[in-house]
């Protein structure tokens, strides 16, 4: 099996997780379902952790990957700090039982309600993405009487060499202020009474699967953070961002190890910052289904599952590619042949999988393999389906960590005219 872990694997034909075989977890919650290993997300967060020694850092997981309570909950209890990029994950955060000097808000379009919430919190730093936010962001800290942490996050201009709806780090993007912008840009934040420069941020793009881009951010980086103290601006941190890629198929993501040796490149003087989501969930999490039909034409076969797009966005999106893996051994009426795994979503682009060899029958029940990042987090009620159950494995016990949408609580909320 290609993209198995050591939390993920084979016994008896049976796949578990931890210690629990997936087919137990369909039985009891019923498919679709995405189910989660607790020691995987918490060996990829120490991995990072341990990798950095004592070099000064901090890990803020991107909660835009995964945001479910519980993993954020498991997270904040290794100490992880977040990275949010809304008013909805700020109030997630807080309620998994981060405190705002945990918290670091990116994005591009930050409403005063959502700075105001993240500055009474006390927010470790707000990354801001323009000239016009950094005005809206003085002005509302001025409201608040308060100073506003701050860093820019700097466009470096580099090839992530990533699919293009995942780079952010090219100046055609619409993420971050150009690097050539951004010592006039510190020099107008240095002059404001209500912000406080915290440091650099930066982000180039996610699935990284290569060093080179890395390394070149870095050296651009470092490189303005120096020029900037020769102007008497001083740093705290340089926040390197997210983006480390994991193995969906055939790709050799840099390790861990190899990656934070890269940003230890920057000088001791810094802490570094990083904001990893997929990196840390992505291959602790996988998705159940189950083969409603067979359907086999002259010219396919296709094998018609119970999840859709609606729970499993990216390869309808991105042509993402994720492992098929059977639950068990296949049944004695199963046809074996070139599937294409599609769901029951009336678009033609509602694909979970194309052209996988695999012997299914009617019932067959299938795992989505690395699907613990911007799986459920993308998920969608499109079709009116409810959104699917997630399970939090630890060992041998199974946690429900969000329930089964309903079809009456999908109309909650909704009113027909008197
Ligand atoms: C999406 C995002 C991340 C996380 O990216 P991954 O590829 O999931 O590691 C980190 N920082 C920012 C600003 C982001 O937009």
């Amino acid at each position: 099996m290609s993209s198995t872990t050591a939390n993920f694997r084979r016994v008896d034909g049976h796949l578990l997780i931890e210690q629990v075989p997936l087919t137990a977890i369909a039985a009891r919650f019923g498919t679709p379902c995405y189910v989660y290993s607790r020691a995987q997300l918490v060996r990829n967060w120490q991995a990072y952790d341990s990798a950095f020694g004592a070099r000064a850092h901090r890990i803020h997981y991107a909660v835009k990957a995964n945001g479910n309570l519980a993993l954020l909950q498991v997270l904040h209890q290794l100490g992880s700090g977040f990275d949010i990029v809304s008013g909805g994950e700020l109030a997630r955060t807080l309620a998994a039982g981060a405190v705002g000097a945990d918290l670091v808000f990116s994005g591009v379009g930050k409403s005063r309600a959502e700075l105001i919430a993240a500055l009474q919190t006390g927010i470790g730093c707000i990354n801001i993405e323009s000239a016009a936010e950094l005005d809206r962001l003085a002005d509302v800290a001025k409201q608040l009487s308060c100073r506003a942490p701050v860093a820019f996050r700097v466009n470096p201009d580099v090839d992530p060499k990533t699919h293009p709806y995942i780079s952010t780090g090219l100046e055609q993007n619409k993420f971050g202020v150009p690097i050539s912008e951004a010592s006039t840009l510190y020099r107008a934040a240095a002059a404001l009474p209500q912000i406080e420069i915290k440091g650099i941020a930066c982000h180039i793009g996610s699935q990284l699967t290569e060093l080179a881009p890395i390394a070149d951010t870095v050296h651009r980086i470092v490189d303005l953070a120096l020029r900037l103290e020769a102007e008497g601006i001083s740093l705290a941190h340089l926040d390197l961002g997210g983006g480390l890629g994991i193995r969906y198929q055939d790709e050799n993501p840099p390790s861990f190890a190899a990656y934070v040796d890269t940003l230890c490149r920057i000088p001791e003087r810094f802490e570094i910052h990083i904001e990893p989501g997929r990196s840390i969930v992505g291959d602790a999490g996988v998705l159940l289904t189950t083969v409603e039909y067979l359907k086999l034409t002259a010219t396919r076969h296709f094998a018609i599952c119970d999840a859709a797009m609606t729970e499993l966005i990216r390869p309808a999106l991105y042509e993402a590619w994720h492992d098929v893996e059977p639950l068990a051994p296949a049944g004695g009426a199963a046809v074996l042949a070139s599937y294409d795994l599609v769901g029951p979503v009336c678009e033609s682009a509602d694909f979970l999988a194309h052209g996988r060899q695999l012997a299914l029958q009617s019932g067959s029940q299938l795992a989505l393999m690395n699907a613990g990042a911007y799986g459920f987090a993308m998920a969608s009620n499109y079709n009116a389906r409810p959104r699917p159950p997630e399970v939090l494995v630890d060992g041998e016990n199974a946690h429900e960590i969000r329930a089964r949408e309903t079809w009456a609580g999908l109309m909650v909320g909704e009113r027909m005219l008197g």
